[in-house]
């Protein structure tokens, strides 16, 4: 059976940074990229807020950027989904794949965060026919046509003002009579004017036909319902921690995060460290993924040491 020293599950800001630093601290790490090679940002346009791009970069150009550097360094990066795993005792076994079984004395988890879903069952029916959570990845198939965005936060609020840019008209449906967003997002959001923002609105249904979406109902707080006409329906609701693996396995808060102790990327198994959104909630930026994934790989270099 395959054995190794570091084994990182995820492949965004996180599990890269830690490919890097454990790479260089001749760890060999072995990281498997998942479902989603690259993470949530290959689902991102422009990238203005990481330090040392004055003129901003694309994500998928920057998680391109991290893996070339992780390979540099030689960290063995492979195509393949952890389908299994077990944590109760050291060496950790990983089944990859549900195939290849590999040992490792320690693992990284940077599995992070995947786009909440309302739960409605019309938009299971439309998902993939009109119904999306990536604007950037799908909007493009909707230019010149009304599209609707869920949300009040800052996802919501760029996926809108993308979607402006080649959309004839994009509503907000918020169901907040305010929007979430930071006041600079908000104010770009105000001064666009094909967003019309609908406060006080829920999603009762996804409408469509044989050929996907073609609107959506939408009920007030106040009991009105209205039906818009549209040809997309993007959700951008938050996301969920990616952490189904290790339930049981480990100590995980209400939401599923992953808990760390203080200041560490320590989790409750010795052995195991967590990097990025899977165990953030609250800042789930970039650069505090590639920062955490960091303190990752250096509290793994020294639990090994020992
Ligand atoms: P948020 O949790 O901030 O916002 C989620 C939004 O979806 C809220 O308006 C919420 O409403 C709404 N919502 C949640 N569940 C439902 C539901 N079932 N039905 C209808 N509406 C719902 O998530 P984001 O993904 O927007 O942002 C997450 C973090 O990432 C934030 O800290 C944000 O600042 C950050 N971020 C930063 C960016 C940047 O700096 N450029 C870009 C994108 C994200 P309610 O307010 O009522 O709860």
């Amino acid at each position: 059976m395959e054995h190794v020293k570091v084994l990182i599950i995820g492949s965004g800001p996180a599990g890269y940074t830690a490919a890097v630093y454990a790479s260089r601290a001749n760890l060999a790490p072995v990281l498997y990229e998942g479902i989603e090679p690259g993470g949530q940002l290959t689902t991102t346009t422009r990238i203005d807020n990481f330090p040392g791009y004055p003129e901003g970069v694309d994500g998928p150009q920057m998680m391109a950027e991290l893996r070339a550097q992780a390979l540099r360094f030689g960290t063995d990066i492979r195509s393949g989904i952890v389908t299994e795993i077990d944590l109760s005792s050291r060496p950790f076994r990983a089944v990859v794949d549900a195939e290849h079984t590999i040992e490792a004395e320690s693992v990284i988890v940077a599995t992070g965060a995947s786009a909440k879903y309302l739960g409605l069952e019309s938009e299971t029916r439309f998902r993939g026919a009109g119904v999306s959570a990536c604007a950037t990845c799908d909007g493009f198939f909707y230019r010149k046509r009304d599209v609707a965005v869920v949300g009040g936060g800052d996802t919501a609020c760029e996926e809108a003002l993308y979607l402006a840019s080649l959309c004839r008209k994009v509503y907000m449906v918020v169901r907040k009579p305010f929007l979430r967003a930071s006041q600079a997002m908000q104010r770009r959001v105000f001064d666009t004017p094909n967003i019309e923002i609908l406060f006080e609105h829920n999603t009762v249904e996804v409408l469509g036909d044989e050929e996907g979406v073609t609107g959506a109902l939408l009920r007030k707080t106040d009991g009105t319902e209205t039906k818009i006409d549209i040809a997309g329906f993007f959700l951008a609701i938050g996301h969920h921690p990616n952490t189904e693996l290790f339930k049981g396995q480990m100590e995980l808060d209400d939401e599923g995060y992953i808990k760390v102790e203080p200041g560490t990327s320590r989790t409750s198994v010795e052995g195991v460290f967590a990097a990025g959104d899977v165990k953030d909630p609250h800042y789930r930026q970039a650069v505090t993924a590639a920062g955490s994934g960091c303190i990752a790989a250096l509290d793994c270099e020294r639990f090994l040491l020992k």
